[in-house]
This record gives structure tokens, C-alpha cells and sequence, in this order.
């Protein structure tokens, strides 16, 4: 399943940092989703804590919201925040000639970490 390696991928990520930054363990982790990422937030959720079991974010409480679609018109050169995923026109111009800014990240936007001295 696509998720579970984003999981795992994610896993990766936050031992290196942990290593970097001295803490071992994760208390809370928050997580934005772009719309057009194509990831599926509730099965981050149904998969997260058994992909995590062993792992530095055991037991972490996991939230996330998702990340609107803002794309810039190069028609006009005005950025919009179209809400329909399959028609990604300028708001201005219905320009179809556009540049997506935002919406395709899976990215980790919060972090508690428990640091043990
Ligand atoms: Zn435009």
C-alpha cells in the first residue's frame, strides 16, 4: 500500500533529525497533505500505528490537514486557489496555462518531540 511507505519514509526522515537534534521520542506529529498529492489521509491514520510500532514515533498522537491548490496563472500572473482538483484554470482568466505553487506536498508541518537530557 502507497501509504504505508510514505509511513515508512517518514520513519526514515524523523530518525535523522532525531539523531541531529538528540530526542527520542515523538509526542505529537502533524502533518499537512496537498490536495493533489494523491495521498489519503485516513489511511495514514488506519495504517500509522502499526507501521510505527517500533519505532521513534510509537505511540505518537498523529494529526493532519490538507493543503489547498494554489497555482499561478501564466497568463495574467495572478495565483488562485482553485477547489476543484480536475479543473485547474486561472480564477481570473480561466487560463488553462497555470503553475501549481501548493497541493502536491506530503510534508510534516508540526513536531513534539519528548528530549531526555
Ligand atoms: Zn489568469
Amino acid at each position: 500500500m502507497h501509504e504505508v511507505s510514505l509511513v515508512t519514509a517518514l520513519i526514515d526522515q524523523i530518525q535523522e533529525v532525531a539523531v541531529q537534534q538528540h530526542f527520542t521520542r515523538v509526542e505529537k506529529i502533524h502533518l499537512g497533505i496537498g490536495v493533489l498529492s494523491g495521498v489519503n489521509g485516513d489511511c495514514i491514520d488506519f495504517c500509522f500505528s502499526e507501521v510505527t510500532k517500533d519505532s521513534i514515533l510509537s505511540g505518537a498522537t498523529l494529526s493532519y490537514e490538507s493543503i489547498p491548490i494554489q497555482i499561478l496563472c501564466k497568463t495574467c500572473e495572478k495565483t488562485s486557489n482553485p477547489r476543484e482538483p480536475n479543473d485547474l484554470r486561472c480564477e481570473y482568466c480561466r487560463s488553462g496555462d497555470i503553475r501549481v505553487q501548493r497541493g502536491k506536498d506530503f510534508l510534516i508541518l508540526n513536531l513534539e518531540v519528548d528530549t531526555e537530557v
